[in-house]
């Protein structure tokens, strides 16, 4: 088991103290044991192996974060069965190899604590195995003691690896420990079990062939292990290939639920443009109908002489084409602030003369309505036709959502610069529930097909935005069974009037 740490961690005293507490003993107990040794020591088979494990480590593997499967530990363990503990221990310190050692990628200090612990587990391995078995020995006590130092050199090992990690990161050598073995606790011991049992084929083919064999065995193993590690980068890949192509496809859904939305959303467009369509013929229709009724009816010579009779049916058609007029005006300002091409025109205007010119055209009815406005009204400096069209349409409303002989009112008051009307009724009144929906295009409380009132929908949306472009607001207050009060607040001077100066004759400023 490698030790492959974050190379950004830093080493402090205590990681030192660590790596000398483990390397020392390990270099003393060499010292101690191995002169009486020397001849077992320069025996080329003893080089051999620590060459083997030498070149294992250094055959780079790729690399997939945590701990490595490494390949010297079965020979590390064949060689702690096969020889002596003092010279199994001297194999793994001279043989572990860390190639960035070579390039000087880690303090002395720290390459002789990764041989040292590699030495010390090998010795533990080789201690435990010598207690229990002989090299040589009946099979099943040799497995026993094969297992039993592989688990003796894996503990140690894993242990010093994790308690260096623990202290460099200042956590539990516990916690490091789980981490190290992730979501797969066993899955490192039964593999080190594994790689100890090839320890013990090394040493057995070693013990009868000579070392040819374990070059010969140790061969394939390399390449398997190569394989693997390819294998594992291969589907580290695919997963994370499979993982963008699952994200891929949660976004195509969103966006196909968007699309559905999307035509929903347009069909339900169609839907009303259709329906549309409908109510303003409707609507036209009645007007028209009246107007050829009535000019047929003038026609008849009956007609003709009586003065008065004729000059009523003048007068209702004259309304029906003021009704008509007021209809396709409302449509075509619709269609202007839709394509923004509203104009804007400013100018002088007199609030109670806009009142009188709407009354006017709302005429008979216009006789419910009681005016109340102060006689020193400023001059407002805006859109006189745009003001007009908004209080045509509450007005409008307001005769058309009251009883015949109920009273409607227009009030008005200027302060702080700005003019605020109300225009009310008392009449059906708004459900609260319907009052946020109200200023939508189209939109009418009654929606049925046998609706009592005409109207296509249109004019409080009209309201609403051509206040907006005389730089105001409008609100509304309704009780149902009681009438509706609208209050519209609007600048004495349009915003678009850069200086408080007096106002000059007629300003034009197009949109
Ligand atoms: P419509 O052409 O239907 O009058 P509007 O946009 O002018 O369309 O008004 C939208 C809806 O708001 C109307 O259908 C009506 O239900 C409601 N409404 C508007 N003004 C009044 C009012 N003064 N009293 C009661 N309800 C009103």
């Amino acid at each position: 088991m490698d030790e492959r740490g974050d190379e950004r961690e830093r080493e402090d005293w205590r990681s030192r103290a660590l790596q000398v507490g483990v390397t020392l003993p390990v270099l003393v107990y060499l010292a101690v044991t191995l002169p009486a040794r020397s001849d077992e020591l320069l025996r080329g088979d003893v080089l051999l192996f620590a060459l083997a494990v030498a070149i294992v480590d250094l055959i780079p593997v790729p690399g997939w974060g945590g701990l490595q499967l490494s390949l010297s530990f079965p020979i590390l363990l064949g060689a702690a069965i096969v020889f002596p503990p003092p010279v199994a221990a001297a194999i793994a310190f001279v043989g572990s190899m860390d190639p960035r050692e070579f390039r000087r990628e880690v303090p002395l200090l720290r390459a002789l604590f990764n041989r040292g612990q590699m030495a010390a587990s090998t010795l533990a391995g080789s201690l435990l195995f010598h207690q229990l078995a002989d090299a040589r020995g009946s099979v099943p006590r040799f497995v026993l003691g094969v297992l039993a130092a592989a688990l003796a050199a894996y503990s140690l090992n894993a242990l010093a690896v994790a308690a260096h990690h623990a202290v460099l990161r200042r956590v539990g050598v516990w916690r490091v420990l789980r981490a190290m073995h992730g979501a797969a606790p066993y899955e490192f011991l039964m593999a080190y079990l594994g790689l100890g049992l090839f320890g013990s084929v090394i040493a057995r083919f070693y013990l009868s062939e000579g070392f040819w064999s374990v070059a010969v065995f140790l061969g394939p193993l390399v390449v398997a292990r190569e394989m693997y590690f390819r294998n594992r980068a291969l589907a580290d890949r695919l997963a994370e290939q499979n993982r963008l192509l699952a994200e891929q496809a949660a976004r195509l859904e969103e966006l196909l639920e968007k699309e559905h939305r999307a035509v929903d959303e347009l069909r339900e467009l169609n839907r009303m443009k259709g329906e549309f369509v409908a109510v303003v013929s409707h609507e036209l229709r009645t007007p028209v109908t009246a107007l050829l009724g009535y000019a047929k009816t003038l026609r008849q010579p009956g007609f003709a002489d009586d003065a008065t009779l004729r000059e009523e049916f003048l007068e209702r058609m004259e309304r029906q084409g003021e009704r008509l007029l007021r209809l396709v005006e409302n449509l075509l300002t619709v269609s202007r602030i839709e394509s923004r091409e509203l104009p804007l025109s400013i100018g002088r205007v007199l609030f109670e003369d806009v009142v009188r010119e709407v009354l006017e055209a709302l005429a008979p009815e216009a006789g419910r309505v009681t005016v109340r406005i102060p006689d020193e009204l400023p001059v407002l400096a805006t859109d006189r036709q745009l003001l007009a069209r908004v209080l045509q349409n509450l007005l409008d409303n307001a005769l058309k959502y009251s009883p015949e002989d109920s009273p409607c009112e227009v009030e008005a008051r200027a302060e702080d610069g700005w003019l605020t009307f109300c225009v009310r009724d008392h009449g059906i009144g708004i459900p609260p529930e319907e009052v946020p929906r109200i200023f939508d295009r189209f939109y009418q409380v009654d929606q049925s097909s046998t609706r009592a009132f005409r109207g296509v929908g249109l004019g409080l949306s009209l309201v609403r935005d051509l206040v907006q472009h005389l730089g105001g607001g409008v609100e509304v207050d309704s009780v149902v069974g009681q009438g509706s009060c609208f209050t519209v607040r609007i600048p004495l001077r349009h915003p678009r009037l850069a200086a408080p100066v007096a106002v000059p004759g007629d300003v034009a400023a197009d949109a």
